[in-house]
């Protein structure tokens, strides 16, 4: 039985839907050759970016010029008798050091010298002898001029012309990678001596990972103050002598240091990379310091032990004036990881206009950098690089102008973090890219992709762990002191397609975390996306370049490697 038609219904069949439904398709693939964004190509501008080794500020050329004057780009894999190769690369710095080409009072004088340096060190592959760079002029020397008196910034600049090492004795076995909102050493106030005696009290304060510690004469110590009335006052830097020079006593040979009483020096174990860079493990078992090694320029002990805190105007506690002296590093250590990210890049790209492919019957084979696929690698990664280290300088000038206001805003403290994870991981990413893309001869010592490579591994971890960074990233913004909406986010960033995706990301994580409560705070990953998709956010903000190069960076990163479901 068939119904009745009613009137003016049309038959159809499948036969009278074809032409239909093809119409439809060919309007629909046309629409999506309309909007598609073409696959990236090295153009005239992106070569150029890939190529140029950007130009040295006057200010930083004497620093640049010591370190490759004093460098050794010579392979890690080839120090074969590590104890020498240590020994070497401490005298290296020793000669940096003493040639004066970076005065240590620049740190207080021209703070912009040292952070402008940063992305031009990784035309060079001496991770070691740059990583004892930062380490001395950020974290030990830093830590002297930001948180010493006049008088301990004064005694500080005299040790320059001998060369002498300093280290940063921060982080603890236990503690690890919180180290510094927590710690366990301690410095006990000696009412007999009217000085500090600086204890180690158990296997898990002993201090780990310090670099250069083997080899330096002093060192800033992180320890718990105990007052005149053991009242314990928390976190506080105490700059002391740990080693006197002397001859071959810890290495067999060449130059060595012997440590002073109440100091055992030891070593982490043996490294995959920077193996000519020492990490020590440090014990202190009753070392006796003067009170006067308290760095005091925020508190200070009297001749009784009482304790007295000076902190800077809005600063609650210790810990923020502390954790405010890694800020400099995580730009330093951003923009040079960066820069040695660059540099492969251009190596790597270098090859692949050189390298030419079967070319069987033909005259000539294609260069490899001449594949679509090569070619849109190096457009990808060296644009998406552009985005990074335009984002990284955004934040070190305005780094270098709170340095020289004395005035911290939550903004850069921010930028601080969101640089030094996002750069960094960044890094890694691309010379994983790098070596996968070339082959072979990413095997091949030239390519400058194997050991020395791993100092971008190594900055991930050091002065600030990356996935601390974005857990403090997020909890500024729980406890209210990060605004909700990143600062300098605007209207033109939701314009672009990474910025609407990063920002949908971010809301969506937000919501997510707002519904989960305080479970939330155990999400790790749910963390990471937001931390993430807020970083996004702030490099799309900075970015004053083409605006196609945005898409790359949104292939590159926005999508990939933390993927965004929008
Ligand atoms: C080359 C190099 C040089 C260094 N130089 C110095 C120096 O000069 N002075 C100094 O004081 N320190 C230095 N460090 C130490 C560095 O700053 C880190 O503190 C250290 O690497 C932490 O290592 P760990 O194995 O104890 O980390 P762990 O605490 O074991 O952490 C390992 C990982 O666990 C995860 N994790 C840990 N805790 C948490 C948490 N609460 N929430 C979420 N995830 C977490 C993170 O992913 C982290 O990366 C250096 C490190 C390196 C690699």
């Amino acid at each position: 039985y068939a119904p009745p038609r009613a009137m003016g219904e049309i038959e159809l069949c499948s036969c009278c839907l074809t032409p239909y439904l093809t119409a439809l398709a060919c309007v629909a693939l046309a629409a999506l050759w309309l909007l598609r964004r073409a696959p990236a190509k090295v153009d005239a501008a992106t070569a150029e970016y890939i190529e140029r080794a950007a130009d040295v500020p006057q200010e930083c050329q004497a620093i640049i010029a010591a370190l490759k004057e004093h460098g050794d780009d010579s392979d890690e894999e080839k120090k074969l008798d590590e104890a020498a190769a240590v020994l070497d690369s401490a005298s290296r710095m020793r000669a940096v050091l003493r040639s004066g080409s970076l005065p240590l009072r620049a740190l207080a004088d021209d703070p912009g010298a040292l952070l402008r340096a940063s992305p031009h060190m990784g035309h060079s592959r001496d991770g070691a002898l740059h990583t004892r760079f930062t380490v001395s002029y950020n974290l030990y020397a830093g830590s002297v001029v930001g948180l010493g008196t006049d008088e301990q910034r004064e005694a500080l600049y005299e040790t320059q012309a001998a060369g002498e090492l300093g280290c940063f004795a921060f982080t603890e076995r236990g503690t690890g990678v919180l180290s510094g909102a927590a710690v366990e050493t301690t410095a006990t106030f000696d009412g007999t001596t009217g000085g500090f005696v600086i204890q180690t009290p158990a296997d898990s304060a002993q201090k780990n990972w310090i670099s250069q510690g083997c080899v330096a004469e002093r060192a800033v110590i992180l320890a718990d103050l105990i007052d005149g009335e053991g009242v314990r006052r928390g976190p506080h830097l105490f700059w002391a002598r740990i080693a006197a020079p002397a001859k071959g006593t810890m290495f067999k040979s060449g130059e060595g240091v012997e440590p002073v009483a109440g100091v055992t020096v030891g070593s982490v174990p043996r490294k995959t990379a920077l193996r000519s860079l020492d990490n020590a493990t440090l014990r202190f078992d009753g070392l006796r310091v003067e009170r006067e090694a308290l760095l005091a320029r925020f508190a200070t002990v009297d001749e009784c032990g009482a304790y007295k805190s000076m902190l800077p105007p809005g600063c609650k506690r210790m810990e923020d004036v502390l954790l405010s002296r890694l800020l400099t590093g995580r730009v330093v250590l951003s923009e040079y990881t960066l820069g040695v990210a660059h540099n492969l890049l251009r190596r790597s790209w270098a090859y692949c206009g050189e390298r030419e492919l079967w070319r069987g019957s033909k005259p000539r084979g294609k260069k490899m950098r001449e594949m679509s696929n090569v070619e849109r690698t190096f457009a990808d990664y060296g644009r998406a690089l552009a985005l990074h280290e335009s984002f990284a300088a955004s934040v070190r000038e305005d780094v270098v102008k709170c340095i020289e206001t004395e005035a911290f805003t939550q903004c850069t403290f921010e930028g601080c973090c969101v640089v030094k994870f996002l750069g960094t991981s960044y890094a890694v990413d691309t010379i994983s890219v790098l070596r996968k893309l070339l082959g072979s001869q990413a095997l091949f010592e030239e390519s400058w992709l194997g050991a020395s490579s791993f100092v971008a591994n190594a900055t991930c971890a050091a002065e600030g762990d990356n996935t601390i960074m974005q857990l403090k990233v997020v909890s500024d913004i729980v406890k209210g002191r990060a605004p909700l909406v990143p600062a300098k986010v605007s209207a033109a960033v939701l314009a672009t397609p990474a910025g609407r995706r990063a920002a949908l990301a971010y809301a969506y994580g937000l919501l997510r975390a707002t519904l989960k409560g305080k479970a939330a705070i155990k999400d790790g990953q749910l963390l990471t996306d937001i931390a993430y998709a807020r970083a996004h956010l702030m490099v799309l903000a900075a970015w004053r370049g083409p605006r196609g190069w945005i898409d790359s960076y949104e292939r590159v990163c926005v999508r990939f490697p933390t993927p965004i479901c929008f």
